[in-house]
């Protein structure tokens, strides 16, 4: 029964039943910007979503799935026509409404499901404080680096993370009507925009997008798809499902 879990699907009849019996919210948090030339605005946001509602289904009853947050931190994006950015100050302020509006219907619990790295600095330090200030239990999670072990060993999924053939794969399993397959094309990649700069060199620079690639894209996904797309889901599922009932249990105790 899929209204069992996802809070959109219900009235509040169904949500007062669900909350009753749910230890922990899920919340799916995204983006809307620029994917290249062959994918959607919605991307991120289609594919925390996606991931959400599986990992629902696996927890269900013990877990809730709130609607994704579908706006993110993408400044660097902004160069790209269409893509909408939240400021740094308003997006810690809509998480923090979200968690104390889904506290106030009894969760203590949340597990933050992140489809967007551009929004990984903002959520690490906003656990940590709302942690802190609300005196809650909350995590964050990141599906693609969850999935990792799947795509360590694949050349092309190595070269870049937005665009390239892991993120394509994901939405092309969770979400194909996002990617126009016919329209891939390897990222048109500048290069670091000074020299000595790279994501391991020690040196942190915020570059922009279009400093980095001339068509938005990074990394290639020509080889991308559904099938690969399933295995590194899968391989994230299982970890955040085996982390969330240890999670739970724990908590359940103290
Ligand atoms: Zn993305």
């Amino acid at each position: 029964m899929s209204n069992a879990y996802i809070l959109s699907d219900m009235t509040w009849l169904e949500a007062k039943d669900a909350f009753a019996k749910a230890e922990l919210a899920i919340v799916p948090i995204g983006a809307f910007e620029q994917h290249g030339p062959f994918m959607t605005f919605e991307v991120d946001t289609v594919r925390a979503y996606g991931f959400g509602k599986l990992l629902a289904e696996r927890l269900y009853p013990r877990v809730i799935l709130a609607p994704p947050i579908t706006f993110g931190i993408s400044h660097h994006h902004m160069k790209f026509p269409g893509t909408i950015t939240l400021e740094h100050d308003t997006f810690h302020a809509v998480i923090r409404d979200i968690v104390r509006s889904l506290m106030a219907h009894g969760m203590n619990q949340f597990f933050l499901v992140n489809g967007h790295g551009g929004n990984n600095p903002a959520l690490e330090e906003m656990i940590v404080r709302l942690r802190h200030e609300l005196g809650i239990k909350i995590a964050v999670s990141h599906p693609t680096t969850m999935g990792n072990e799947v795509t360590k060993n694949r050349p092309k999924a190595a070269l870049g993370i937005h665009c390239g053939e892991g993120e394509t794969s994901q939405a092309m399993y969770l979400a194909p009507h996002v990617v126009h397959p016919e329209r891939i094309v390897p990222g048109a990649v500048r290069g670091y925009p000074y020299k000595n700069l790279s994501k391991s060199s020690g040196i942190v620079y915020p570059s922009t997008w279009d400093e980095l690639t001339e068509n938005g894209a990074l990394g290639d996904a020509t080889e991308a798809s559904a099938e690969l797309g399933k295995q590194i889901i899968d391989a994230a599922l299982l970890k955040a499902s085996e982390f969330l009932v240890d999670f739970m249990d724990k908590n359940a105790k103290t």
